[in-house]
């Protein structure tokens, strides 16, 4: 399978250090607000890579943080803190915030078919773990501490950028993003690993440590959870693009500087979703959240499908016009599956299915192109084959998809039996109400059939003959319907 490594900008083979097991790491979600639908597309794009991997075979074991501490508005050690604004925001504390959020993140990955990572590990139940990485680094003499905070001291390191798109100027950009430079670091680059002078005068959680009460910085977080679960090596790693700088980054440094050997060889990053005014905000314009959609008639299964049919290295523009687009797909291939449903009783063609399968493998061990992927499900429709195979193409490929397509057009099919049911019933109390119905139902059949047979005399005469009984005759592209009067 080949895989885009940020780390090395380049389209590598992946390879997985024990044959046949996969380890994961994705960073989760700071839960101070609900999670807006490009966060989503992160989470969804990697959840194509941990269930593609799967159905290919390998063992996965996969790990998720949840940020309920220490994460600052600017991803730099700037700005207010995340978890405490959102307590402010609604009167609440911050544990009774990240219990709300988590819970919202987790019912919105359900919605969207989001497979719940093997571990999910919040910040605050790791302290200990934290603290024990930061005295090894400071006995190590990879931090130091300045004004009553622990930083990471980037100096010490042979190379630090480690996504090398991010030059010494883009550094400063990051850096300038923020409200206040910090006096306490050596190199403009350093980062806190644990804060005991806070300007949060009111931070609600704190912990004992050898350096006093205090908090642990955003990136510490991760590596020790990745670690904690996946041991001293981890497969692959990833995160939305602007988790690559600083955030990754400073994952890298502090983890091999602690390990003293390389951690994680792979790295994947899932481009933005941008709306056609820019940035995907929770805090200015429409707060696009999967509840949104829903209400707006939207199905989030629909929004998978419209998230599907571009690559995660490119960024997409979100706009209701391209979702709409995206549904009426989404509902026309439902509506070609239907019918499918009703004839699956035939033999799987094995060659034929193995053609199918390989148009779909091909494309997502091609850097997981999931719209190719959905062509290929295309092209299980156009195929000249039964409709057992097409099916058994279609349940396939939906390992990974998770579109609900079966389910969905299997509620067609239900829908439409229904009304067939109705029908019927309402025929059968019709003609036990009325001891002439079997006699003009007769003679309507009769009539159909003259007309079949372009005996459009008879025809004629039946009808004739009806309507002298006060019966009109109601003709459609479904049949024949009749009424009295
Ligand atoms: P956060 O909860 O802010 O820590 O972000 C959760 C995940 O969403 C991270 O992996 C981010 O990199 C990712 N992310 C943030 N904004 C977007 C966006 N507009 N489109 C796609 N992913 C995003
Ligand atoms: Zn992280």
């Amino acid at each position: 399978m080949i895989l885009y490594n940020s780390l090395t900008h380049s389209r590598d083979e992946f390879k997985p250090r024990e044959e046949g097991k996969v380890s994961i790491y994705t960073c989760g979600p700071t839960v101070y607000h609900y999670a807006h639908i490009g966060n989503l597309r992160t989470y969804m794009m990697e959840d194509i890579l941990d269930r593609y991997l799967r159905y290919s075979g390998y063992e996965v074991k996969r790990v998720m943080n949840i940020t309920d501490v220490g994460h600052l508005t600017s991803d730099g050690d700037t700005g207010d803190d995340k978890m405490l604004k959102g307590a402010k925001r609604e009167k609440k504390t911050v544990m009774e915030i990240a219990k709300f959020y988590t819970d919202a993140f987790f019912a919105d990955c359900k919605k969207l078919n989001i497979r719940i990572p093997d571990v999910i590990e919040p910040a605050t139940s790791c302290i200990d773990d934290f603290i024990r990485v930061i005295e090894a680094l400071i006995e190590k003499g990879y931090a130091y501490e300045a004004g009553g905070n622990i930083y990471f001291d980037t100096s010490k390191l042979e190379s630090y950028y480690a996504f090398h798109d991010f030059n010494e100027e883009d550094l400063e950009v990051g850096v300038r993003e923020g409200v206040e430079a910090d006096g306490n670091k050596r190199n403009r680059a350093d980062f806190v690993l644990w804060f005991t002078k806070s300007k949060f005068d009111d931070q609600e959680l704190k912990w004992q440590s050898p350096w006093g009460i205090g908090y642990p910085g955003w990136h510490i977080e991760c590596s020790c959870i990745a670690m904690k679960h996946l041991g001293e090596y981890c497969d692959i790693h990833c995160g939305g693009i602007d988790n690559a700088f600083p955030h990754h980054t400073n994952e890298i440094a502090q983890s091999e500087a602690y390990l003293g050997h390389e951690w994680c060889r792979h790295w994947m990053h899932v481009l933005h979703l941008n709306t056609n005014s820019g940035k995907m905000s929770k805090s200015s314009g429409e707060f696009l959240t999967v509840s949104l959609l829903e209400s707006k008639g939207y199905s989030p299964l629909a929004y998978r499908f419209f998230c599907m049919q571009s690559h995660y290295r490119k960024s997409l523009v979100f706009s209701y016009e391209n979702l709409d687009n995206a549904t009426t797909a989404y509902n026309k291939l439902v509506a070609k599956i239907a019918p499918l449903l009703r004839g699956d009783d035939g033999a799987v063609d094995a060659e034929v299915f193995a053609q199918l399968k390989k148009r779909f493998t091909d494309a997502l061990d091609n850097d997981l192109n999931t719209s190719l992927a959905v062509t290929a499900l295309y092209d299980v429709l156009k195929a000249k084959t039964n409709a057992a195979t097409k099916l058994a193409a279609i349940r396939d490929f939906e390992q990974v998809l998770m579109l609900g397509l079966i389910d969905a057009a299997a509620a067609i099919n239900a829908a439409e039996d229904a009304e067939a049911a109705a029908k019927a019933a309402a025929k059968a109390a019709a003609a036990a109400a009325d001891p002439e119905y079997a006699r003009i139902e007769a003679l309507v059949e009769a009539r159909t059939a003259a007309k079949k047979a372009r005996d459009f005399a008879e025809a004629d005469r039946i009808r004739d003959l009806l309507a002298a009984e006060g019966i009109t005759l109601i003709d459609s592209a479904k049949g024949t319907e009749w009424k009295r009067g």
